[in-house]
């Protein structure tokens, strides 16, 4: 069998999980879009039941497909509905709704829905994405509260710097969502993971860790309460073949590494079409039985390179850690101009195999 895998550790997830709810101080939406960030949305919130306040997932899709496995508590689909027929599954599945623009408000007053919705009216502070504008957003709240059609609301915005520790836009922000829902009576929703983790002073009701939940840093630098986080995914392979070769030759497609000295080569069972970023270049960190070590060449789709001059008792199967606990995805990303959070996503062919011990 191909030694290619992701170990899925779902201890290092709830202790993920914990340090966001008591650090926010907060009820925390476990954000488990995308698959979970690559780490399986079903397992994920299988492994919060019982602990998580509830889920935020991008579409109605990814609700529907926890709900079948018999996920309960809040969802909250974080772009709302794209159409207004998805508003009778919404109640049907007691689902919790984003709402980012004035079509979707006007949908929500025509609809004949069986129960009142559970609404996230989202403006927009400066990120200028989705979200109401601040100048439409006391009217919008006004609407919904009168249309009759609303359970409850709660205030939210998104934040498009916290991850910038020095950068000023946040606070900014965080004075146009104050001034824009000055008066409103309502829960409030701001806190992604970078502005819970980096800006103690933005408090809200509602907090929406995602990318922390798995145990990526979302910053570019050490910070105290990021560095407490523990790696949820191991992403492993094996040493399959050997080479010896003298300095002067080239290794992969490209010839883009010629070794420089007399070199012992390691090819991992391991490559772009696994979700190892293709970009990632010569000199990328790899751990190889516990020793660090670096990429080679270009990865292919199925195979890369590894160095092991320097690792003389390092061989075939050798056991190969692109990240996890000894190595950090945001570092690897670094290296290959992308973010933790893609190379999450990118993952795909390798088996996830989940510990919960
Ligand atoms: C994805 C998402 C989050 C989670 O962001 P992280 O940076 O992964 O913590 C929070 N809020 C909204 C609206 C999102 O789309």
């Amino acid at each position: 069998m191909r030694p290619a895998r992701a170990l899925i550790d779902l201890q290092a997830l709830r202790h993920n999980y914990r340090l966001a709810r008591q650090h926010a101080g907060a009820k925390a939406l476990a954000v488990i879009k995308a698959d979970a960030y690559g780490h399986g949305a079903v397992r994920v919130a299988e492994a919060l039941q019982g602990e998580a306040d509830g889920y935020a997932v991008a579409c109605i899709e990814e609700a529907l497909e926890l709900r079948a496995a018999g996920i309960q508590g809040p969802i909250l689909l974080l772009e709302g509905f794209f159409e207004a027929d998805e508003l009778e599954l919404i109640v049907e599945h007691d689902l919790w709704c984003v709402v980012h623009a004035l079509w979707q408000v006007e949908a929500i007053e025509r609809a004949a829905l069986g129960k009142p919705l559970n609404l996230w009216l989202k403006l927009d502070s400066g990120m200028h994405r989705v979200g109401l504008f601040p100048a439409e957003y006391p009217a919008a709240y006004q609407r919904l509260l009168t249309s009759g059609k609303a359970a409850q609301i709660t205030l939210m915005t998104h934040f498009a710097r916290a991850d910038e520790l020095d950068c000023p836009r946040s606070e900014e922000q965080l004075a146009v969502f104050q001034a824009a829902t000055q008066g409103l009576n309502a829960p409030t929703s701001l806190n992604n993971s970078p502005a819970l983790l980096g800006w103690p002073q933005i408090k809200s009701d509602w907090v929406r860790p995602g990318i922390m939940l798995y145990g990526a840093t979302p910053f570019d630098r050490p910070q105290p309460l990021a560095d407490q986080l523990r790696a949820v995914m191991t992403l492993e392979s094996k040493v399959i073949n050997l080479r010896e070769l003298p300095a002067g030759e080239p290794v992969g497609y490209g010839a883009t590494y010629i070794t420089e000295r007399p070199s012992r080569i390691g090819v991992v069972a391991m490559g772009y079409a696994d979700g190892y970023p293709r970009h990632a270049p010569t000199g990328t960190p790899v751990i190889i039985d516990g020793q660090r070590s670096r990429l080679l060449g270009r990865v292919s789709m199925d195979m890369l390179c590894v160095d092991l001059t320097h690792l003389p008792q390092a061989g075939l199967g050798s056991r190969v850690e692109f990240w996890g606990p000894n190595l950090s995805a945001s570092e690897v990303a670094a290296q290959a101009g992308a973010i933790p959070y893609q190379l999450f996503c990118n993952l795909k062919r390798v088996p996830r195999l989940y510990a919960d011990d």
